[in-house]
């Protein structure tokens, strides 16, 4: 055996089995120096079982090998490389041990892709199936004083130690308070925990819903399948972030949650021309030196270090993250004199980045921007055929692309897979403005 033929192996789903192959990390290195003949030596201590070749080619700077930039990983960089991810993986203490046991397993599984690479598919199902355990785990925890049951009218409280011994009881007429459709399944335990505010965001609401039907897939279908690494490891990313949440807890990869963003005082200068400007922290601004200060209309916000604010206006949502005004508008003098000014505290803060409610006007078949309940309370005027929708979304974009899809016939109910909750419809502007004053944070 050769590190020739060892470069020279198929491509992940076509490759020989390993053991077939006979591929042996010791073999695949050829010492050159006393110390490289040292690590070849632990490398054989420490992976005496053959690899799978599939397995080296997905290399944390992407696709090595035959057919990526670059060859793939050596065995023992590689095994390196999947023990940082499942450290990475691990649950955090917060979590039950009974779930963190069952996850660690699947870690090992995963890891254990590098000598058996159908163990990456396993992998994937067994972390949808301790989901479920998760949530199970989760929603006992929850009515640890007992179930609230709601049986013709009448209320009681039962206590049952596993949710298939309440889904008995849910069988014989009973209903979950608050949840008359709750049936104990995998969707009903992803929507309680939604209802309940463990799960939030609309754009995780669509990935729940594609979890559900990944692992319904994974669970019924008649066909193989089989997954590559990346694969796995962003389903184990997801799945270890939602059951995180389920406990309050965050994990590092931060893929689908906390979802929070830091924000500071950004100083935004608008003009002299239309889409021209410049940004910078208020922290700056005794540094900042602009030829074209003069000319600029002034602005404080919160926002992210990273948003584009050339493009923010006051009076419309076009970020992607929350922004709020603090001052403005005003010229570069009215600017120091705001900030020099007594009280002026501007702080940092730390804001949720989803959930946001946007409201949209339709005219004449054309959606307009979406805006703040509080920037729709701040209109003056309307057409007569004007109608209002307001959803629920994580970004202005999600919202607009949903209100226009509905527009133009291409979502036809409220239970499209757009990353959105619709609240109203073909809205009057009375209505909206109605709403916006009930829901002054949204
Ligand atoms: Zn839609």
């Amino acid at each position: 055996m050769t590190s020739n033929r060892w470069l020279t192996s198929s491509l992940p789903g076509t490759a020989r089995p390993a053991a077939e192959a006979g591929l042996v990390a010791s073999r695949l290195r050829k010492p050159t120096k006393p110390l490289d003949h040292m690590r070849d030596n632990e490398d054989m201590n420490t992976l005496s079982r053959p690899v799978d070749p599939r397995a080296l080619v997905f290399t944390p700077l992407g696709l090595g090998g035959p057919m990526g930039l670059g060859g793939p990983m050596q065995p023992q960089v590689a095994e390196t490389f999947l023990t940082r991810e499942c450290e990475l993986l691990a649950l955090p203490v917060a979590v039950p041990e009974a779930v963190r046991a069952q996850f660690a397993k699947v870690l090992r599984l995963y890891s254990d892709g590098l000598f058996a690479y159908d163990h990456f598919t396993t992998a994937s199902r067994e972390a949808h199936r301790v989901l479920e355990v998760a949530l199970k785990v989760r929603f006992l925890e929850h009515y640890a004083d007992g179930v609230p049951l709601v049986t013709e009218g009448a209320e009681r409280r039962v206590r049952v130690s596993t949710v298939e011994e309440l889904r008995q009881v849910l069988s014989q007429e009973a209903r979950l308070k608050g949840y008359p459709r709750f049936k104990g399944s995998l969707a009903s335990l992803l929507s309680w925990a939604r209802d309940e505010g463990y799960l939030y965001g609309q754009r995780n609401r669509v990935r729940e819903w594609a979890t559900r039907k990944i692992r319904n897939e994974e669970m019924h279908t008649e066909f193989d399948s089989i997954y590559m690494p990346p694969d796995t490891v962003r389903t184990l990313r997801l799945v270890s972030e939602m059951i995180a949440r389920l406990w309050g807890a965050d994990m590092p990869s931060r893929m689908a949650y906390p979802v929070t963003i830091d924000r500071l005082p950004m100083v935004v200068g608008h003009g002299p021309l239309g889409l021209e400007g410049t940004q910078f922290a208020l922290e700056q601004l005794a540094e900042v030196r602009d030829d074209q200060a003069e000319e600029r209309i002034w602005f404080v916000v919160l926002s992210a270090w990273h948003e584009e604010l050339i493009s923010w206006a006051p009076d419309i949502e076009t970020t992607s993250s929350p922004v709020t005004r603090l001052w403005g508008p005003g010229s570069w003098q009215d600017l120091h004199e705001a900030v020099c000014a007594p009280g002026s505290t501007w702080q940092a803060d730390t804001v949720k980045a989803v959930d946001r409610i946007f409201y949209m006007r339709v005219c004449a078949g054309a959606v307009d921007y979406a805006r703040s309940g509080e920037q729709v309370r701040a209109l003056r005027g309307s057409a007569p055929d004007e109608r209002w929708f307001v959803v629920t979304a994580d970004t202005p974009g999600d919202a607009r692309n949903h209100v226009h899809r509905v527009v133009t016939g291409s979502c036809k109910s409220r239970h499209c897979h757009c990353p959105v909750t619709p609240i109203y419809e073909g809205a009057r502007l009375e209505t909206v403005v109605r709403y916006a004053k009930e829901h002054p944070a949204a």
